[in-house]
């Protein structure tokens, strides 16, 4: 890891210029939208995501509605998004706990956020970066997962693990944006099957540069083979 802590700096400044407004493209008021949107985004691009919080949002203002929504209407009104009766069972257990023991507001530790059904740190993280801006770890994704792989940041594959490398070389002041900056960079040139290295202002510090293979795509020859 000696490595990455001299890296890191340069990386900082360099994604610091290029993604300067690095916020949640997810769209919210306050912290329950943020929450709801998160649960909301796993597997699920934002823009899908906020094509629907919308009408959500306005049907379901509190946390009580949410805590005592018909678990059939709101899997109808959050399936473009994938995965929706694990996400109705989680937003509608979060929110009765988000009532029964916060007073129906959502809260703003770390600590209490993991007590949420439903709510693992990468969500806690960026609930608590987007709503309370306040940074007690790093929100680890795909693309932050990728990412620091490829700029070997970590050499793990678990997202604990992963955030736990973060945080020994990321510093704390940074923490709330790093993981706004990798999405970005991760989206915009870092992508997962062709990244594109020749373009990317990072090139000179990552490791990976010009070295991942991009998938060769299935043949109906190479199907065959297979059969
Ligand atoms: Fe990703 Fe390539 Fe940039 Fe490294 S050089 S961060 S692998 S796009």
């Amino acid at each position: 890891m000696e490595s990455a802590r001299k890296r890191i700096k340069p990386i900082l400044r360099i994604l610091r210029r290029v993604y300067p407004r690095s916020r949640t493209a997810l769209a919210f008021e306050n912290p329950l939208q943020i929450l709801v949107a998160t649960i909301l985004s796993a597997q699920c691009t934002d823009e899908r995501v906020n094509s629907l919080t919308p009408a959500l949002f306005k049907k379901y203002r509190t946390a009580a509605d949410f805590a005592s929504a018909d678990r059939a209407e709101l899997e109808a009104a959050i399936r473009p998004t994938g995965f929706f009766r694990n996400k109705a069972k989680s937003i509608i257990g979060a929110s009765g706990k988000i009532v029964a023991e916060f007073g129906g507001r959502v809260p703003g530790t770390m600590a209490e956020l993991l007590t949420l059904p439903g709510v693992a740190r990468k969500t806690a993280n960026i609930v608590l970066s987007s709503a309370f801006g306040r940074a007690e770890g790093i929100a680890v994704d795909v693309h932050v997962a990728r990412l620091a792989g490829r700029l070997g940041l970590s050499r793990e594959k678990v997202p604990e693990k992963i955030e736990r490398d973060l945080l020994a070389v990321v510093p704390r002041r940074d923490w709330l944006d790093f993981n706004f900056m990798l999405v970005n960079h991760g989206r915009a040139v870092c992508r997962a099957r062709k990244p594109l290295c020749s373009e990317c202002p990072l090139r000179a510090l990552c490791p990976s540069a010009g070295k991942i293979e991009t998938p060769r795509p299935k043949t109906s020859a190479g199907l065959r083979s297979r059969t």
